[in-house]
């Protein structure tokens, strides 16, 4: 990657330490990941500026790109560490993949609108990430072959979690994902034992998670 304007990085550190640090996170890991992705790349058609503002940007087919403290606080119930693998439905501008592939060994990441994940995996190859794998399909189902995960985050919101997925996760695997048709709200399932703990977090507002499962799928 060529080297980036100083203001941006300036602008980056910036939003870490008063977006994110100020409000609690305190994960190194995670801060280090949030400092490290240039996120003006993620960001096309918008003044590199705006990507560092504290808000969800717009990116294309009604979709979003989530407020940067969303993104540290998802990713930080993800309790990411360097050995493990991760699947993310709703790969989007593929910002949040590469988030978590600066601190996990691997992620595959799936988006079901295939001019998004074209984008995302030619952004992604471009900017050097190696590590992630972007497919183009619904995300329902998960990824069996590759399972299973350490970590499945999903960056769209379901009104419930689908089944598939939990079956995907390893012992000692999170799960994160907004939950609800309504208010939504950060819902972690971590399985401890075969049995799944279910802890609920902050109130949200993500774009729908769409499927013909869900019956809401009107492409
Ligand atoms: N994580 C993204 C933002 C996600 S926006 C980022 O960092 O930019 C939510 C994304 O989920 C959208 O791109 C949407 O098309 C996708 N999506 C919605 N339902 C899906 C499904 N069933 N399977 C895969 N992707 C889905």
């Amino acid at each position: 990657m060529s080297r980036e304007p100083e203001h941006l990085q300036r602008l980056r550190a910036r939003m870490v330490e008063r977006q994110i640090m100020r409000r609690g996170i305190t994960n190194r890991r995670v801060l280090d990941a949030m400092t490290r992705v240039p996120r003006h790349e993620f960001l096309p058609g918008h003044p590199a500026e705006d990507a560092y503002e504290d808000g969800a940007v717009a990116i294309g087919h009604g979709q979003t790109c989530s407020q940067p403290y969303v993104v540290a606080y998802m990713t930080n119930w993800c309790d990411p560490r360097p050995s493990e693998r991760a699947l993310e439905l709703g790969t989007g501008s593929g910002y949040q993949a590469a988030v978590l592939a600066e601190i996990c060994a691997e992620v595959i990441t799936i988006e079901r609108v295939a001019a998004l994940a074209e984008s995302a995996r030619k952004r992604l190859g471009r900017l050097g990430y190696h590590n992630i794998t972007v497919l183009c399909r619904d995300g329902y189902e998960g990824y069996p072959v590759a399972a299973p995960y350490d970590i499945i985050l999903l960056t769209a919101a379901a009104p419930d979690i689908p089944p598939p997925l939990l079956g995907q996760l390893n012992d000692s695997g999170r799960l994160v994902a907004p939950v609800g048709p309504g208010p939504q709200r950060v819902t972690r399932y971590t399985k401890q034992y075969g049995s799944i703990h279910r802890e609920n977090g902050l109130d949200v507002r993500f774009v729908p998670f769409v499927s013909e499962h869900f019956d809401n799928d009107v492409s």
